[in-house]
């Protein structure tokens, strides 16, 4: 699983910073998550092939985490891409895109799906046989989700010295994966645990931004791989969490530990700081798997 940082800053962008955008890359598929300004040069800053992107999940609609989705979606037209896009947000996106796309009379020849969103109770808006998609609904000034990603269960692990030693045909290997007992021409029965492995643990990536303090989506990100949240102020601001609905590094921190995840990285700073260390510092104070998200930043996990 990795996670490509495209923009982490708050608010406006700047000469070396961007507003959020980030690509995640899970069991082969490719979902880019919100869209700020400037989105589609950072993906060719980092060489993220445009025709990969089939699902864009965007949080809500404060113009640092979706203005730079017009601009993408004309930029695929003039690629004359065909491929469908899907595009999840919530109510009033479909709006925004489609007067636009009609001012400038462009409308894409390539198909675009809205699935906008309205419901505040989580839900699952994507699935595949890889790969679910669950909102976590925030705090925030407007309507706004966050989005856990989690891997399906995979198949289980052959052992190859054990089946070699079995001489089994590979036909049946498949099967076996599929945890199948197999009967060799004997009559014996090889029992599957003895021929395989347990799956590869199952990985799952929670995106939360923008927000507030909020407990009730610990029981939504429990033990996830990966927690992206949102550390918009230091302590030294954290007066003004509350008023304008978002977060410090110690309360990320803080549902971090709560939820017991795996690591946590910040990001969505306040462009009033010049040292994004002091937010690793802080939120360190409370939990320690800390990484500081930045601009073209790639994590692994
Ligand atoms: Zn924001
Ligand atoms: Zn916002």
């Amino acid at each position: 699983m990795r996670v490509t940082i495209l923009g982490c800053y708050s608010a406006t962008p700047r000469t070396f910073t961007n507003p959020t955008a980030q690509v995640l890359e899970i069991n082969n598929q490719i979902f880019l998550i919100d869209c700020g300004e400037g989105t589609q040069v950072q993906l060719r800053r980092h060489k993220i092939k445009f025709s990969r992107i089939k699902h864009i999940f965007i949080s809500h609609l404060h113009g640092d985490h979706f203005y730079g989705l017009i601009g993408l979606i004309s930029t695929f037209r003039l690629l004359k891409r065909d491929a469908p896009l899907h595009i999840y947000g919530p109510k009033g996106i479909k709006e925004a895109i489609v007067l636009q796309l009609k001012l400038s009379n462009s409308w894409t020849d390539y198909p675009l799906h809205f699935h906008e969103l309205t419901s505040k109770e989580s839900e699952v808006i994507h699935e595949d046989e890889h790969v679910s998609v669950t909102t976590i609904p925030l705090q925030h000034r407007v309507y706004c989700n966050g989005f856990l990603f989690k891997e399906k269960e995979g198949d289980r692990r052959l052992i190859l010295s054990k089946v070699l030693n079995y001489n089994i045909d590979k036909a049946y290997y498949r099967s076996i994966k599929k945890g199948k007992d197999i009967t060799l021409d004997d009559g014996t029965i090889v029992k599957n645990e003895e021929l395989t492995e347990e799956p590869n643990p199952i990985k799952s990536y929670a995106f939360c931004s923008d927000t507030k303090y909020d407990e009730a989506k610990v029981p939504l990100i429990k033990g996830v791989t990966a927690l992206y949240h949102e550390s918009t102020f230091l302590e030294s601001h954290k007066h003004l969490c509350e008023t304008t609905g978002h977060s410090s590094a110690v309360e990320a921190a803080t549902i971090a530990k709560k939820a017991e995840v795996g690591t946590l990285v910040l990001g969505h700073y306040s462009t009033r700081y010049g040292d994004i260390s002091l937010f690793k510092e802080e939120a360190e104070t409370v939990f320690d798997k800390v990484e500081v998200a930045d601009d073209g930043k790639v994590f692994e996990f």
